[in-house]
């Protein structure tokens, strides 16, 4: 049943439809001048390119990309788009003690301003305000579940719990014990693939140039005033640098040291037919989901009533940093993510439910669950990486650290641990793996016993190191 439904799914993110795929701008093929050179073209580079125009209309800017624009994380995401800059109260309040209230602040100033942004190019990335649920799947997580919701609901949250009968009402399936919808605030979906062409057609329309195509080989200094960005076609001399390249291996080892690759992937289906919706109910409620545990699937519906299902058991870090694209021909994980979905709703296993399209992605993993922004060269280069899975909003604000910190109208923004603080280096090979594989089963082993965290990872809380969802 699981190789039939996967039979006829490409092996492409579903968001690049090959109907919406802007021409892919030429590659570098001469040595070229510049203010500031971009490197990456995933949210965080289109955003900081379109960030610094808007403060400084003269900037003279270049963009250069390795392949073609959204084909790194940003147009291969789930698209959940939220005010999370720290990947969530818990992880907010360890990592940056006494910040919490003011990023929490920032964050949905940044997903409001990322809407406006939207509205004023008029680029349509088929955002819906559907606010986020979490699903419990047993009763021990629902006990917690629950404690979430009285302490949301106690800082004057906008969330709705919901008991089994009526959880099931919404999105209807065997494994789902309750719920919480936090329906306030701007947290919804988009596709991301729309955003980074939307952008990358604003960008261009702005004058900034875009070289696809075109991979950073190497970066210098010149004298103590200028960078020199050896490209496979040419040389790119400027004053500023800004790396936007997330997971990608980097030619600077602090960037290197501060995140690790770890793959994630996902299936979505053909559109649902009407008895498909109609058997799950959810084409109503349009809930943007994630099971409450550790291992979490996180499931959304286009607007085309597809479901996008990725996450939960299939993610996977490979020995030694493993970035290359052969990673993503992994049929185990496809299999495995069907198994998971037909757990999930075995109606649609029933009714036939295929998969149009498999995919992989990269995310940047830092140990601190979040952003790190720095700088090197004298303050000439500068970066943010590692969101950890929940970067498509806040790589607006990465990016906006990042252009602050090279010095386009910095503000407070720069004195706040979370910009300063600097993130624990990942332990090298073979200890890395070692410690990721470990921390992985372990937090399988929790998700079945109702979150109960055992020896490792009480261990790991204890040195700040814990992931918590
Ligand atoms: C499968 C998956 C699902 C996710 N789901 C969500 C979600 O639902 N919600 C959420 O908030 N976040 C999600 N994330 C995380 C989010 O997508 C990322 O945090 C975000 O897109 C990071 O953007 P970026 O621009 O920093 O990185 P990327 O989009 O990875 O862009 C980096 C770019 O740099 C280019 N590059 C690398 N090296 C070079 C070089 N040497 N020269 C030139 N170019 C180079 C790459 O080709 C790439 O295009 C998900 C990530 C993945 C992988």
């Amino acid at each position: 049943m699981v190789h039939d439904a996967l039979k006829s799914a490409k092996a492409r993110p579903l968001w690049h439809d090959p109907e919406i795929m802007p021409e892919v701008q030429p590659a570098l093929c001469a040595d070229e001048k510049c203010e500031l050179l971009i490197v990456g073209g995933g949210f965080t580079g289109l955003w900081a390119g379109l960030q610094t125009r808007e403060r400084n209309p003269q900037a003279d800017i270049i963009l250069i990309e390795q392949t073609f624009v959204g084909d790194g994380a940003s147009g291969r995401c789930g698209g959940f788009i939220n005010t999370s800059l720290a990947h969530g109260k818990t992880n907010t309040e360890a990592q940056f003690p006494g910040e919490c209230e003011q990023l929490a602040e920032l964050g949905t100033k940044n997903l409001k301003e990322l809407l406006e942004t939207l509205e004023r190019y008029d680029i349509d990335a088929r955002y819906e305000k559907t606010g986020e649920m979490y699903v419990s799947l047993d009763e021990e997580s629902t006990h917690r579940l629950r404690q979430n919701y009285e302490s949301m609901k106690a800082s004057g949250a906008d969330v709705v719990w919901f008991d089994k009968e009526q959880v099931r009402e919404q999105v209807n399936s065997p494994t789902f014990h309750a719920g919480i919808w936090d329906r306030g605030g701007q947290d919804g979906v988009i596709d991301p693939a729309r955003l980074c062409f939307g952008l990358k057609h604003v960008l261009l329309t702005l004058g900034v140039r875009i070289y696809e195509g075109t991979r950073l080989i190497n970066l210098e200094s010149v004298g103590k005033t200028g960078m020199r960005a050896v490209c496979a076609g040419g040389v790119i001399y400027s004053d500023k640098v800004l790396i936007a390249t997330n997971a990608f291996p980097s030619k600077i080892s602090r960037i290197r040291r501060s995140v690790i690759p770890v793959w994630d992937y996902q299936i979505a289906t053909e559109p649902l037919t009407n008895e498909q919706c109609e058997a799950i109910g959810w084409h109503k409620s349009r809930h943007a989901l994630a099971d409450f545990v550790n291992m979490f699937h996180y499931f959304r519906m286009t607007k085309d009533n597809r479901i996008t299902y990725g996450g939960g058991g299939a993610v996977r870090y490979y020995y030694n940093r493993g970035t290359h694209i052969d990673l993503m021909d992994a049929p185990a994980r496809y299999e495995q993510l069907v198994r998971e979905f037909f757990e999930t709703f075995p109606q649609l296993e029933k009714l036939g439910v295929r998969f149009s399209n498999m995919w992989g992605g990269i995310i940047a993993t830092s140990t601190r669950f979040s952003m790190v922004p720095g700088t090197a060269y004298g303050g000439r280069v500068a970066w943010s990486v590692g969101y950890t899975g929940h970067g498509v909003s806040a790589s607006r604000f990465g990016a906006r650290i990042a252009i602050e910190l090279l010095g386009y109208a910095p503000s407070d923004i720069l004195k706040l641990q979370f910009v300063t603080k600097k993130a624990l280096p990942w332990a090298p090979e073979p200890l890395r793996w070692l410690g990721v594989k470990l921390t992985q089963q372990a937090l399988i082993k929790a998700d079945r016993n109702g979150g109960r965290r055992g020896l490792w990872l009480k261990f790991l809380d204890w040195l700040g190191l814990g992931f918590t969802c």
